[in-house]
């Protein structure tokens, strides 16, 4: 018989998927399923839309998948009793490597993403000379009376001879490769490897996918004797939790798959179940966790859903399918458009992995605003967790997001040190308030420290403490917040004295220029003025910032790798209403050398207050001690 050649593109392909990397093995079962659950869909279809006595006879029969292993012979059979092919059909189908398959090989560089490509979507019928060296298909269409036998060891090609098979449907036997000593091919002839196998990638296949699995089992009669008996199983569990309708399954049902999934011991805080039709048809089933699992903050978490096309596994993980900022959302998406092989385009399948990572963003987000809405005390469990990435989110890509997420965060404040949204902050501020008013620090003890937190709260102020890296880079993405500007209390710009105050400042700062300026030479480029202020209460002393970086900010610039040398720009400013003013006064007057001394120690001082580190430590506690 002569040998039939494969196109090109199907021999480039085929010799890829020879040696794909031992991992991406395993799917061969799964490609073929697929092509048997195809089959039978067809079939039912065709028996719907036919009225004759025949088809009515059929749709009474069941229609199955069954896989069948022989250890002796090395082969898997995997029947199924659907449409099935006739001569020309096993030529030009099996002949030629899907058209999108071949679209992708004419991509330059190609190699490299296919290997990707085949462990995430597969190449369908191809994948079996992954773990064959030779493939045999022996098909009868319905409604034929004829079957043909396919046959292929590979590249060479393949031949189709006209044979023998009872009732219409597909039975593909794989002669499974020899062991090497990197793969152990044996395996994929053990009943339990290919019952896992299908569980992880097949189980939600509509039809029953059947094997004998061998069950150990008591001799009747003969005590401690054991004998294998085989039983014929159903592999699948077929009818997946998520293709259920809600009012069917119980929250404990839910939580148990969630468990069971994603290997968490806790219940998740919230489940999403949707269906979503139109241009992006899908099921998706969301979890959002209780807790970060451990390795959330670390650079080995992987963002991601898992993603079914019509029920058979493409990815455990698809990062795609997530924004950054709802990266701790676990679950996954079932969608009948995505199609199990290379798809037409890959650009098509990018489109519609757009379109419903945009729909599961917006219900994510509608749901966690319900969720703040309705259980404070859950949202504020999840926002412990997880708000941290939310807070980035509207910092990360140039806040290309903030309008989003800027309704979900939270921050601790003054009042009662609870959390509080935007919108609440700003909705019961005094209307004098003209500002969102923020304190940076490390901890919210040591924000609470801050004389000009004091200064805020003595004028009925409420502040929101930032103690999050993020916070202040958030805030400053943000801007404002119906219309009200994201000020941090410690800069020049945080309005926290009386007209009068401003005014006594005013003058007093001017007849006082002179010692300013021997004050600032003493501290050379530290600070860019000294002056007098009216807020600080029975605080000394503080340090303002006035440019556009906080000292909070610099700090965490500054322990950034390669970003050393940011600089805030800070002004000394000394409390008028102290008794250090007036000593300060009489110093300028009378001895000049330790005016420079106290000017070194109130600037340290305002620096530890307000939660800085001393830049020369040994310096002031030689000027301590030179004053004691
Ligand atoms: P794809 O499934 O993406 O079309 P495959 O290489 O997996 O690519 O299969 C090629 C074609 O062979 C299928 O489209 C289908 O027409 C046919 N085919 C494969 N397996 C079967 C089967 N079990 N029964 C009927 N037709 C099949």
């Amino acid at each position: 018989m002569k040998k039939k050649q494969f196109k090109a593109e199907s021999k480039k392909l085929l010799d890829l998927m020879v040696n794909s990397i031992y991992t991406h093995k395993e799917i061969f079962l799964r490609e073929i399923i697929s092509n048997a659950s195809d089959a039978e869909d067809k079939l039912r279809f065709r028996l719907l839309t036919d009225n004759s006595e025949q088809a009515s006879e059929e749709q009474k029969e069941e229609l199955f998948i069954r896989i069948a292993p022989d250890k002796e012979a090395r082969t898997i059979t995997i029947t199924d009793n659907g449409i099935g092919m006739t001569a020309e059909e096993l030529e030009n189908n099996l002949g030629v490597i899907a058209r999108s398959g071949s679209q992708l090989f004419k991509t330059e560089n190609a190699d490299n993403k296919d290997v990707d490509i085949i462990g995430q979507f597969g190449v369908g019928f191809y994948a079996a000379f992954m773990v064959s060296d030779k493939v045999t298909v022996v098909s009868k269409a319905y409604g034929s009376e004829e079957a043909n036998c396919w046959e292929s060891e590979g590249a060479d090609g393949f031949t189709v001879s006209s044979c023998e098979k009872e009732g219409h449907g597909t039975e593909i036997t794989l002669h499974i490769k020899a062991d090497t000593d990197e793969v152990n091919y044996s395996q994929y002839l053990e009943p339990y490897t290919l019952s896992a196998l299908v569980k992880k990638y097949s189980n939600y296949i509509r039809y029953p996918i059947k094997m004998m699995m061998p069950e150990s089992r008591p001799v009747e009669g003969k005590e401690g004797e054991y004998e294998t008996v085989e039983t014929d199983t159903v592999l699948n569990s077929m009818l997946p939790i998520w293709k259920k309708s809600k009012s069917e399954i119980t929250k404990e049902e839910y939580d148990s798959f969630y468990k069971d999934a994603f290997h968490d011991y806790e219940e998740p805080l919230k489940v999403i179940h949707t269906k979503t039709e139109g241009s992006a048809t899908f099921d998706a089933l969301l979890f959002i966790p209780s807790h970060a699992p451990f390795d959330y903050y670390t650079k080995d978490y992987e963002k991601g859903l898992r993603l079914y096309s019509k029920g058979v596994l493409i990815t455990e993980k698809c990062g795609d399918l997530l924004p950054d900022y709802f990266n701790f959302v676990r679950g996954l998406v079932d969608s009948e458009d995505l199609s199990l092989n290379i798809s037409r385009e890959m650009l098509q399948h990018d489109h519609q992995l757009k379109l419903i990572a945009k729909t599961i963003s917006k219900k994510i987000r509608t749901e966690l605003l319900k969720l703040l809405k309705d259980d404070r005390e859950a949202y504020e469990k999840f926002f412990t967790a997880f708000g941290a990435s939310l807070k980035f989110g509207v910092y990360n890509n140039y806040g290309a997001d903030k309008d989003e997420l800027k309704d979900l965060i939270m921050f601790k404040s003054s009042k009662e040190e609870k959390f509080v949204t935007l919108e609440e902050y700003t909705s019961r501020m005094p209307e004098e308030q003209k500002a969102i008013y923020y304190a940076a620090s490390e901890s919210v003890e040591k924000a609470k420290m801050l004389p000009q937190v004091d200064a805020a709260l003595s004028k009925g102020y409420e502040v929101l403490f930032f103690t999050e890296y993020m916070d202040e880079f958030a805030a400053r993405m943000l801007m404002s917040y119906n219309d009200k500007t994201f000020v941090n209390i410690c800069s020049g710009e945080a309005d926290l004295e009386s007209d009068a105050e401003k005014e006594e400042n005013e003058t007093e700062n001017k007849s006082n220029e002179e010692l300013f300026a021997a004050m600032k030479e003493a501290l050379g480029d530290k600070v860019s003025a000294v002056r007098f202020t009216h807020k600080l209460g029975s605080h000394p002393s503080c340090l303002t910032n006035e440019g556009f970086l906080s000292a909070e900010m610099e700090k965490v610039l500054n322990s950034m790798p390669g970003n050393n040398g940011a600089k805030a720009e800070l002004v000394l400013e000394i409390n008028a209403e102290h008794p250090i003013a007036e000593k300060l006064k009489t110093l300028y007057a009378e001895d000049k050398d330790k005016l420079s001394d106290y000017a070194k120690l109130l600037y340290n001082e305002a620096r530890l207050i307000g939660g800085m580190s001393i830049e020369d430590p040994v310096e002031f506690s030689t000027l301590i001690c030179s004053l004691m």
